[in-house]
């Protein structure tokens, strides 16, 4: 393993104050006694890469911001002394949710100059989030996001959902017009899933296609209209702002992830620390890997998965020949249905397509 590069560096920090409703991450609430044990053994991980150059750093969750801000400076510093200053990576991204992203915790993460805050919104209307089991309103958005400007973050990116429970085209439109009025540079937009285990999936929550289907439309001509590039799937940006972390993902290219459920891709081979908290820190601490899954993606099968991955990007794919030969079947089905186009000798999804992408997506994992 080249221990000099590291492109893209996740760390996982999977501590939630309570679950929202259609959440089926590796996230837990209730376990705030567990956060100085959970930061040592991520130390401990990052350990194994000591030195390493990275390009880009992405906390992630879970909830980042439910660490208080001492344990929040014990990361970042835990982070430095593994890889170096953070004002020298090209991006830094730490996620957060509104109620818990307080001023000190601001003024702490520009003191170590990260750069990119994401800030997960949801909806503008507090009866959708109160629906969503979220923890914060549109007021509390208003006051972080406002916040952060003031000390001159300037790499936003807000996170909207679609496809929700009661949430009607209007309210969708509303979101839309305000989240353009703020004028992030990065927006996410996500349909809703009814995921196992959930409680939308025990409360028997389904998702209207058609309605949803309206939603995504309107999200792409609003966030046009308004200066954003739409260049992945879920992914809109102003000139210059697309997400360097999230492409290291959609272009195949390696990363290592850190924490408990997190996935490395070094080397062609795929691993995944195990998603369960407690077994994650034993592990740690009694210095046994945490990696619970561990696969070399290999031959048809990772051919498949570059393509998954590559047709994500708005930009398209342009296709090896093995990937015209071993996929030929699928091409064809997939062009017949309307849910791909060929131009300029690359494949992209078409807009049926993006819509229905985890459709188009199936096609590309075994058994084809
Ligand atoms: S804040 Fe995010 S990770 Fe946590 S429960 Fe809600 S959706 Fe899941």
């Amino acid at each position: 393993m080249d221990p000099n590069s590291l492109k893209g560096l996740y760390i996982h920090i999977p501590f939630c104050s309570v679950k929202c409703y259609y959440c089926d991450f590796v996230a837990f609430s209730g376990q705030g006694n567990s956060t100085t044990r959970y930061l040592k053994a991520l130390q401990k991980e990052m350990g194994s890469y000591k030195g390493a150059f990275v390009d880009t750093l992405y906390i992630g969750g879970g909830t980042p911001t439910e660490l208080n801000a001492e344990e929040l400076k014990f990361l970042l510093d835990s982070v430095q002394n593994h890889f170096g200053s953070i004002r020298d990576f090209q991006e830094s991204t730490l996620e957060a949710n509104p109620e818990s992203l307080s001023r000190d915790k601001v003024d702490l993460l520009k003191s170590y100059d990260m750069n990119r805050i994401s800030l997960g919104l949801q909806a503008t209307q507090d009866r959708l989030l109160r629906i969503l089991g979220r923890q914060h309103t549109y007021d509390d958005f208003i006051l972080v996001y406002g916040n952060l400007r003031r000390l001159g973050f300037k790499n936003l990116n807000v996170d909207l959902m679609f496809g929700l429970p009661e949430q009607f085209l209007a309210d969708f439109r509303q979101s839309l017009e305000q989240v353009c009025d703020l004028g992030p540079e990065h927006v996410s937009l996500y349909g809703l899933q009814v995921e196992e285990k959930t409680v939308f999936k025990k409360r028997g929550y389904r998702v209207e296609e058609e309605e949803s289907r309206e939603m995504y439309q309107e999200a792409l001509e609003r966030l046009t209209q308004a200066g954003y590039r739409h260049y992945e799937i879920s992914n809109f940006a102003k000139p210059g702002y697309e997400s360097v972390h999230n492409q290291i993902y959609w272009r195949d290219e390696e990363y290592v992830g850190l924490g408990c459920g997190a996935t490395s891709y070094r080397g062609g081979v795929r691993k995944t620390n195990t998603g369960r908290l407690n077994l994650y820190l034993n592990r740690m601490e009694e210095g046994i890997s945490p990696a619970e899954e561990e696969e070399r993606l290999e031959g048809k099968e990772k051919l498949g998965e570059t393509i998954l991955l590559g047709l994500r990007m708005l930009s398209g794919l342009r296709l090896s020949e093995r990937m015209k030969a071993e996929f030929h079947e699928q091409w064809q089905d997939l062009q017949g249905k309307g849910l791909i186009f060929f131009e300029d000798s690359k494949v992209r999804l078409s807009s049926e397509g993006l819509f229905l992408a985890n459709r188009v997506f199936r096609e590309f994992v075994p058994p084809f």
